[in-house]
This record gives structure tokens, C-alpha cells and sequence, in this order.
């Protein structure tokens, strides 16, 4: 995609699910990746193995760097910034993508599980943008910011409010960054999936009975693959986006055109 090719790309929670399938798609648009993992270095080698190998295959050469790094701590991101900017001497595009989600009834949710989420999804977010505007300005670059939100920064969750709300916070996070840093060529999005095949949702991806309950829901009837996820990032982040920002652009099958109004009521 127009302007991808060159660009040095930050994936946080990258060796799993959407955040793989962005680093590799990125990798594939000739992007050289920093994937950033939580815990699990072997998933991530592997994702960097396929990135790499995806690059080839498309006919890049790119480079891949790991970065451990807990979001939930601002010293990880300030470290993790700090080695991209050592390793590459800066970047371009971060993709907030590292995510987590806790169920609970919301009058039993406890304080610490609340804290959790908001600390990943919204928090994190915030601190890793942070410091790569800061980057972007230091270095006068046009940078790219992506946030990986979801259907639920507008359909209401029951019994996942931590997480409705850090969409729902992440959908504002979008839009005052992108005010705030328009002028200085600094785009922000993001792209909100609705039901995906990932790990995050292994609770009805592995049974039938479950996935037909909420492929029903959904006006195309299937759910989505991360693969489709991350062809929207990279649009986002290309330059065939240059006019586009703050905006949230749902990527769900028709999720959130309220498919209980498919068949007429009488
Ligand atoms: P996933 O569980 O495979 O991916 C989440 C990734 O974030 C994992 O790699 C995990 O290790 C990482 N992560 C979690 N906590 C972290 C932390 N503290 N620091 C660094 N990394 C951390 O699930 P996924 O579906 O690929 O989720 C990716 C994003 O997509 C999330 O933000 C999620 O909310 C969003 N999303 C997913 C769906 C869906 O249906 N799968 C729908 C809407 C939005």
C-alpha cells in the first residue's frame, strides 16, 4: 500500500491474534516491525519468523525487533521506545493493540480487575502515544497512530464494563489526539473489529453451539479473521489514508447496524 514500504512500525501485544496478523501484514507492505510481547517470547519469535518470512515472500527486506514490555507499566514503554529509537532510529507508525477483557456482573467487579483493563487497554494506549508523539515531534516526522478498539466503544458490554469503557475511552483518545496533532502531521484512527477468530475469544471459537450464537447476531453471519483487521490498519496507516483522521472505522459484518432490525417488526 502506497507509503507503507521503509516505514518502521510498533505493534504492542503483536504475537497473538490482531496484533499478529497487523505485524505481518505490515511486514509484508515492507514495514520493519517491533513486535511487542508481554511473556510469551516463543509466540513472538515465531510471529517475527513469519513476518520475515511473509517480507521475503512479497519481495522486502525487513528487519524485526522484540520487545518485551507489560503496557500496564509506563518504565516497559518508555524502555521499549527507547530500543526501537536505538535499534532504527525512530519510527513511524505505533498500532495500540495490546488488549484485555474480564467478565464480571458490575455491582461484583472487583477494584483491582477494574484497574486491570483500564490499565492495558486505555492507559497503555495513552502512555505508548504519548511517547511516540513526543518522538514524532523530535524527529519532525508525519507519524501514524492506530488504536485497535472495538464494537464496544459503542455498543454498551454487560458484564465486561472495564472494557466497554476503555473502548469507549479509546474512541475519545482517537479523536482529541487526531484535534490536537492534525496540524502537525500526525494522524491518528483506529479500527474497531467486531466478533474475531483470536485467542481472546477461545470461549466460543472452539464450540460450534457458541460460534453459531454469535455468527446469529451478525447481519453477514460469520465473524471476522484478524487478516481482515489488519488489511484496514494498513490502509489506515498508508498513505492512501493521508486525508483520514480521527476517526473509528468498524470493521464487523454489519455488527453495529442494530441487526435486531433485519426483519421487520409488526
Ligand atoms: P489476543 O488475546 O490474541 O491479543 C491480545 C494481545 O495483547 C496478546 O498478544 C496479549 O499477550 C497482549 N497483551 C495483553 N496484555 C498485555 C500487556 N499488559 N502488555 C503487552 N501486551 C499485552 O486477542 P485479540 O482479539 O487479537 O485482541 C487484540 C485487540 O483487538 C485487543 O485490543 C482487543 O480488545 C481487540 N478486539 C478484539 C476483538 C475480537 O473479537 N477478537 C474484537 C474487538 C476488539
Amino acid at each position: 500500500m502506497k507509503g507503507l514500504a521503509g516505514k518502521t512500525v510498533l505493534v504492542t501485544g503483536a504475537s497473538s491474534g490482531i496484533g499478529q496478523a497487523i505485524a505481518i501484514r505490515f511486514a509484508q507492505e515492507g514495514c520493519n516491525v517491533v513486535l511487542n510481547y508481554r511473556s510469551d517470547s516463543e509466540e513472538a519469535e515465531q510471529t517475527a519468523a513469519i513476518a520475515q518470512q511473509s517480507a521475503t515472500e512479497a519481495g522486502h527486506s525487513v528487519q524485526t525487533l522484540l520487545a518485551q514490555g507489560d503496557v500496564a507499566q509506563e518504565a516497559d514503554i518508555l524502555r521499549m521506545v527507547h530500543s526501537t529509537i536505538e535499534q532504527f532510529g525512530g519510527f513511524d507508525i505505533l498500532v495500540n493493540n495490546a488488549g484485555i477483557q474480564s467478565e464480571f456482573a458490575s455491582h461484583e467487579l472487583p477494584t483491582e480487575k477494574f484497574d486491570q483493563v483500564i490499565n492495558v487497554n486505555l492507559r497503555g494506549a495513552f502512555l505508548c502515544a504519548r511517547e511516540s508523539i513526543k518522538h514524532f515531534l523530535a524527529q519532525h516526522r508525519s507519524g501514524v497512530i492506530l488504536n485497535v478498539s472495538s464494537v464496544h466503544e459503542i455498543i454498551p458490554r454487560p458484564m465486561y464494563l472495564s472494557y466497554s469503557i476503555s473502548k469507549g475511552g479509546m474512541g475519545n483518545l482517537t479523536k482529541t489526539l487526531a484535534l490536537e496533532y492534525a496540524s502537525r502531521g500526525i494522524r491518528v484512527n483506529a479500527i474497531a473489529p467486531g466478533a474475531t477468530i483470536t485467542p481472546i475469544n477461545e470461549s466460543w471459537v472452539e464450540d460450534p453451539q457458541q460460534k453459531a450464537i454469535v455468527e446469529s447476531h451478525i447481519p453477514m453471519a460469520r465473524a471476522g479473521y484478524p487478516e481482515e483487521m489488519a488489511a484496514s490498519a494498513a490502509f489506515l496507516a498508508s498513505e492512501e489514508a493521508a486525508y483520514i483522521t480521527g476517526q473509528t472505522l468498524f470493521i464487523d459484518g454489519g455488527l453495529t447496524l442494530y441487526a435486531d432490525f433485519r426483519e421487520s417488526w409488526s
